[in-house]
C-alpha cells in the first residue's frame, strides 16, 4: 500500500458562486500546465477538491510545484479505497505508520455519502480500536494528537489523509484580468508583481533601461527576474523600453528637483500606452509610502496625474523588511541584490523634490516638446517573451 493521490483544496475559490466553473477550469488548465513534464500522472477536478492521481510516480516534486499555483490552498497525500471497512482500516494502518515522529493519533471520520453504513462517530471508535491494537506505543490524543487521520468516505471511494500541506492560496492567475507590472532591478517591484498574481491578475511587465548608462548585465537582471516570476504565472512578455534619450533630455532641461517627477511622468505615459495597445486595463508599481522621494503622497499625486488607469500599488503600505521576506520566500531576492544599476539609480538627482508642487511640473514639461521623444521610445520597444518551461540559455540565444 501506498499514497496513490494528491487531494487539493481550494480555499477561497469557494467564494466565487456562478464564476466557480470558470475559476475551476482555469485552475485545471493551469495545474495541467505546471505539471505537464509529469506524463503519467491525471488530474480530475470536482466541484469541491482536485485528485491527482500519482499513477506510482514520486509525489514530492509534484507537491512543490502544486505550491506555487494560485488558487490551491493546501494539499495532502492521500489514499483512496472502496468503500470498504477493511480497505478503510488497512489504509489507516498505513498512514500512521507513515507518520514516524508520531506518538500520539485521532481520527477524524466524515461520512459524506450517508447511504455508508457506519456513522462517522462509530467509525472513528472502530479506527481508534484497530490502530491500537495492530500497533506499538501510539496513544489516542483528541485534543493536541501528533498526527491527525482524516477519513473521508464519498459516493465513489474513501479518501485517508493526514497531513495538511499549506499552499500559495490566492486565486487562479488569467482569473482577474491582465496588469502591466513596471519591473526595475530592484527589490520591490517583483514581490508587487508575485502579489498581483496571488489574486488572479496575469503579468506584462515593462522594464526601462538607458544604455550605455545602464549595462545588458541590469537588462538580463530584469528578464532573470520575469522568468522568476513565471514560475507562479505561465509566459510573461518583457516590453524593454530605451529611455536613454528621454532621460538625458529630463535631466539636461529639467530644473533637477523636478527631474526625478518628470521622468516617471514619462514612465507612467509609456506604461499607460503599451497598456492601451495589449489591451491591459491597470499598472502596477513595487512602490511603498513614505520610502524614497517619489513615494510620498505629494509625489505620487503629480505622478499620478498623467494616467487615468488604476494604478495598482499591493506594497503600499509594506515595511521593507516584510518585502524583503517575501522576496526571499519567492526567490527574486537574490537576482534583485546583484549590483547592476538600473536607469533611474543613475538618473536621480542628490535632492529630489519630496513635495513637487503639480503647476510647476506642468510649467516646466510645456516648455519642451515631449511628444516625439514619446512616440520614438514607444517605437523602440523590444519585446522579449518569457515562458516557465523557457530555459536561461533559450533567452540568451533569442537575444543573439
Ligand atoms: P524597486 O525595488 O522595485 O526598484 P524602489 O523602492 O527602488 O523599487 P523606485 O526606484 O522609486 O523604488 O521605483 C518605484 C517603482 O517604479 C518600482 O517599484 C517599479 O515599479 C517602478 N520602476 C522604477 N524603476 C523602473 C525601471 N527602470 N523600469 C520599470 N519600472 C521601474
Ligand atoms: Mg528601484
Amino acid at each position: 500500500m501506498q499514497y496513490d493521490h494528491i487531494l487539493v483544496r481550494y480555499g477561497e475559490i469557494g467564494l466565487k458562486g456562478k464564476n466557480r466553473k470558470i475559476f475551476l477550469n482555469r485552475l485545471h488548465e493551469n495545474v495541467l500546465d505546471k505539471l505537464k513534464e509529469f506524463s503519467t500522472i491525471s488530474i480530475k477536478t470536482t466541484r469541491d477538491r482536485m485528485y491527482i492521481l500519482l499513477n506510482g510516480e514520486n509525489p514530492d516534486p509534484i507537491i512543490a510545484i502544486c505550491q506555487t499555483i494560485f488558487g490551491i490552498h493546501s494539499l495532502s497525500l492521500a489514499i483512496k479505497v472502496d468503500n470498504d471497512e477493511t480497505k478503510i482500516k488497512e489504509a489507516t494502518l498505513y498512514a500512521l505508520k507513515e507518520a514516524t515522529d508520531a506518538k500520539t493519533f485521532k481520527i477524524t471520520a466524515k461520512r459524506i455519502n450517508k447511504e455508508f453504513p457506519i456513522h462517522s462517530q462509530d467509525m472513528n471508535q472502530i479506527l481508534g480500536g484497530y490502530l491500537l491494537s495492530n500497533t506499538d506505543g501510539f496513544t489516542v490524543d483528541v485534543h493536541n494528537p501528533d498526527i491527525e487521520i482524516n477519513v473521508e468516505t464519498r459516493k465513489e471511494a474513501t479518501y485517508i489523509t493526514s497531513l495538511k500541506i499549506p499552499c500559495a492560496g490566492g486565486l487562479p492567475v488569467g482569473t482577474a484580468g491582465k496588469t502591466l507590472l513596471l519591473l526595475s532591478g530592484g527589490i520591490d517591484s517583483p514581490v508587487a508583481g508575485y502579489l498581483t498574481m496571488k489574486r488572479g491578475v496575469q503579468l506584462e511587465v515593462i522594464h526601462f533601461h538607458s544604455p550605455p548608462y545602464t549595462s545588458d548585465r541590469a537588462k538580463q537582471k530584469v528578464i532573470d527576474l520575469a522568468h522568476q516570476l513565471t514560475s507562479y504565472g505561465g509566459k510573461i512578455k518583457v516590453h524593454v523600453v530605451p529611455f536613454t534619450k528621454l532621460q538625458q533630455k529630463i535631466y539636461q532641461d529639467i530644473p533637477h528637483g523636478y527631474s526625478m517627477t518628470v521622468m516617471r511622468r514619462m514612465m507612467m505615459k509609456i506604461s499607460e500606452a503599451v497598456a492601451f495597445k495589449e489591451g491591459i486595463l491597470s499598472l502596477t508599481t513595487g512602490e511603498s509610502l513614505g520610502q524614497v522621494a517619489s513615494q510620498t503622497m505629494e509625489s505620487m499625486n503629480a505622478i499620478n496625474q498623467v494616467t487615468n488607469y488604476p494604478i495598482l500599488r499591493p506594497l503600499i503600505t509594506m515595511d521593507k523588511e516584510e518585502i524583503i521576506q517575501i522576496s526571499k520566500k519567492i526567490n527574486t531576492y537574490d537576482i534583485s541584490i546583484r549590483p547592476f544599476e538600473d536607469c533611474c539609480t543613475i538618473f536621480v538627482p542628490s535632492s529630489p523634490k519630496t513635495k513637487p508642487k503639480k503647476d510647476k511640473v506642468i510649467y516646466f514639461e510645456s516648455s519642451l516638446n515631449f511628444n516625439e521623444d514619446l512616440e520614438e521610445t514607444i517605437n523602440g520597444i523590444e519585446v522579449i517573451e518569457i515562458s516557465h518551461s523557457t530555459s536561461h540559455e533559450d533567452e540568451f540565444s533569442d537575444l543573439l
